[in-house]
């Protein structure tokens, strides 16, 4: 692993800066969110560029990178309050589990189109009664014939209304009781007997979330991703490129309100010198600064080994780097709207609204305690208290 990125990899942090500072969080993501629309000209854009689909197949239209380089994207946007939500989905779970253990049909029918953004996958695991307790999720699919017949219910789905089609974990019904055997489905968003209801968050954020209710949903077999037999297989595939664009997003908001507060410690002045000259100020930030590289560095680690190919030995990296980053962020922004007193809280800065954002990341894809359970139970060996 080296810590210098290439030149490839410079040249798209650069680039991928330039479409973020064209549709920065002030002039262009805040008033969206604030009307509750989607950042779709952000998505196009990015899509078109080639940024969405960085870490997809090239013989799939995709960029032929890496996890890691997906997360610069993710970074660097997110460092102009620009992150997209739906690259944690759609590219970074869904897209990397079908290149990986798709059937040929179900790439050549998605990869292109997720590549370019002009198809979007949303994904849904979480259960209102199974919530962090993934292994008891309920759905079930059951084989009628040539078909599948899937029931159930998920909530906090995101995107569900941008999105084409929506990943759906569930398990077959042979495998109702005992250890949760998945089996993943790709389910089309106007398939008859799915049901989609937005949820009322109280954040404010252009991606909205949704409770969904498969009654009784008729799929081809062909929805089927891959084997049934491989699907825990493809739940990791999927769910350690979720934690380590999580990671991203959060590390970005994170520079984002630290340069925020920087440049405006070093102008606001109330007594002789700017506000930044003092500690009270300064040290935070400093702090901010440190714990933010710390987050990166462990999120950039997990990307590394994840693109080496173990899935099963990235995911203590992946988890810590999604823990830190989320902390690191939501103490930057917090540090942010202080050091502009009264200002960090106007509409016109839009820092706080940006702290509700980034709360996201301290519960969702795992929430920090269950990141602490699996330190606790696979790092250190503690026993297991549920
Ligand atoms: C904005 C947003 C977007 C989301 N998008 C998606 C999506 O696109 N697709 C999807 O599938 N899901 C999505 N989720 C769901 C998200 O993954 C879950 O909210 C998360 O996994 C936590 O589940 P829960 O909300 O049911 O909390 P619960 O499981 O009910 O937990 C509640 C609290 O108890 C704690 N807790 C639970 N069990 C333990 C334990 N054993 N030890 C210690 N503490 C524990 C949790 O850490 C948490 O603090 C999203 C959520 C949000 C908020």
């Amino acid at each position: 692993m080296s810590f210098i990125e290439t030149d490839e990899q410079k040249s798209l942090r650069a680039a991928v800066a330039g479409l973020g500072k064209r549709h920065n969080y002030i002039d262009y993501v805040l008033p969206k969110a604030r009307k509750g629309e989607a950042l779709t000209e952000l998505w196009h854009e990015a899509g078109q560029l080639g940024f969405l689909g960085v870490n997809l197949p090239e013989e799939y239209g995709g960029g032929g990178a890496g996890i890691y380089e997906l997360a610069l994207v993710q970074e660097e946007m997110s460092s102009f309050g620009a992150g997209l939500l739906l690259v944690v989905v759609s590219p970074a779970i869904c897209g990397t589990i079908i290149a990986k253990y798709g059937t040929p049909e179900q790439k050549q029918s998605w990869l292109p189109r997720l590549s370019d953004g002009s198809a979007i996958m949303a994904f849904g695991i979480t259960e209102p009664d199974a919530g962090s307790n993934s292994p008891q999720i309920t759905t079930t699919a059951r084989r009628a014939g040539d078909e599948w017949v899937l029931r159930g219910s998920k909530i906090y789905i995101s995107g569900v209304d941008q999105a084409d089609a929506v990943l759906i974990v569930s398990r077959t019904e042979d495998a109702k009781t005992g250890k949760l055997k998945p089996a993943l489905f790709i389910v089309p968003t106007d398939a008859p007997g799915l049901n989609k209801t937005q949820m009322r968050m109280d954040i404010i954020e252009p991606d909205h979330q949704f409770t969904l209710f498969l009654d009784d949903v008729r799929l081809p077999a062909e929805a089927l991703v891959g084997e049934p037999d491989a699907a825990l297989m493809q739940l990791f595939a999927g769910l350690n490129p979720e934690r380590i664009l999580g990671a991203a997003m959060a590390v970005g908001m994170g520079r984002y309100a630290l340069d925020a507060a920087v440049k405006y410690a070093n102008e606001r002045t109330v007594w002789k010198s700017p506000i930044g000259a003092h500690q009270g100020i300064a040290h935070p930030l400093a702090q901010c600064k440190i714990e933010l590289e710390l987050a990166k560095l462990m999120m950039q680690k997990a990307a590394v080994l994840y693109d080496s190919g173990d899935d099963f030995g990235a995911a203590e990296a992946a988890n810590m780097a999604k823990y830190a980053a989320a902390e690191a962020s939501i103490k930057a922004i917090d540090q942010a709207i202080q050091t502009h007193g009264g200002a960090g809280l106007t509409e016109e800065y839009g820092l706080a609204s940006m702290l509700g954002a980034a709360r996201i990341a301290r519960v969702a894809p795992v929430s920090r305690e269950m990141i602490l359970n699996f330190v606790s139970q696979h790092s250190l060996g503690l026993p297991k208290s549920y």
